[in-house]
């Protein structure tokens, strides 16, 4: 059993963290928000007074916070994580943030011979707290094989992407798709509906034929059709809208920088950023389908 440091206790972190305390690891933690520590303490965590306490003397450091700033501040610089730990401690950040950001803590941590991952996760915060989620890895081999030990405990699959920012980069490519999978399949439902056609049956049509997919399979936008999916729950996430154009935004970012011409891309990245304007930020994704709805 290892000696974890886990540093942001939110929806994602909090049930992550109480995951790796189940399994027997002793867990010490750290948040901006004393209320997410305390109950941290009740699942048996300690808490630390600071980051860098609560880093201090680990086997891990696995983070969990919002955006690249909030990394790029705990881990980078004088005052960084990375300026106080060595090879001793591996380094994850399981935040989803800019892939140059991961890149350049991923660069520090090299420099200083600290193993470091970018391994941001698909699944929300159902799966984190079943213990189910999909880690995508950034960093070297040797990092991914002890990465791999502490993460079969938050999760099921974990993939090594590439080096570091790789993770970041595999999500961009997977949220990306996602998006535009998910207008596609609410366009074409919608366009049978207006002519007439029961979403139920066009669904099944579709399922069997060449325009099969994840958001038509598992979690089809149209109310009504599949019971469990949030478009019959009046579209409570699930996945938000608002997590959807942060991905998009990071998905853009990754497009740019690489200068490739995802058009697709930024079409449904134009379309989520209205859906959200519209005041739609806190429904599930599937929402879309509203929008099109006109
Ligand atoms: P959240 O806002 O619920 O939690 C973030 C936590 O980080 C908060 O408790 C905050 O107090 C803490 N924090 C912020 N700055 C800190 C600092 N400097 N030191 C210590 N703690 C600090 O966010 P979340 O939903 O848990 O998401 C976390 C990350 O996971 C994000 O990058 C998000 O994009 C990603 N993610 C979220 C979901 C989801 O469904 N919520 C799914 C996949 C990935």
């Amino acid at each position: 059993m290892a000696n974890v440091g886990f540093i942001g206790l939110g929806n994602m972190g909090g049930p992550m963290a109480s995951n790796l305390i189940k399994a027997g690891h002793s867990v010490v933690v750290f948040d901006l928000s004393q209320a997410a520590c305390d109950q941290l303490q009740g699942l048996g965590a300690s808490v630390a007074r600071s980051s860098a306490e609560a880093a201090t003397g680990m086997d891990y450091v696995i983070s969990m916070l919002p955006a690249g700033k909030h990394v790029a501040i705990t881990y980078l610089g004088d005052g960084g994580l990375l300026s106080m730990l060595d090879a001793t401690t591996t380094v994850l950040d399981c935040s989803t943030i800019d892939a140059a950001t991961a890149r350049t803590v991923g660069a520090e941590a090299a420099e200083r011979g600290i193993g470091f991952m970018d391994a941001p996760v698909s699944g929300g915060v159902a799966a984190a707290a079943a213990g189910t989620l999909a880690f995508m890895c950034g960093g070297d081999a040797n990092t991914f094989e002890k990465a791999r030990l502490i993460l079969q405990d938050m999760g099921k699959n974990i993939f090594h992407a590439g080096r570091a920012g790789s993770g970041q980069v595999a999500k961009g490519c997977n949220n990306m798709l996602l998006a535009i999978h998910m207008i596609g399949t609410s366009e074409a439902l919608e366009m049978g509906a207006r002519n007439g056609l029961d979403p139920k049956v066009l669904s099944e049509i579709m399922l069997a034929s060449s325009g099969r997919n994840w958001s038509l399979e598992v979690y089809n936008p149209y109310p009504g059709v599949m019971e469990t999916a949030p478009a019959s729950n009046d579209y409570q996430p699930g996945f938000m809208v608002d997590l959807m154009v942060k991905d998009l935004g990071l998905a853009m970012e990754i497009a740019h920088q690489s200068e490739v011409d995802n058009v697709m891309g930024q079409l449904a990245s134009a379309l989520y950023n209205a859906h959200q304007q519209a005041g739609n930020g806190q429904k599930d994704f599937s929402s879309i389908l509203q929008t099109l709805q006109g």
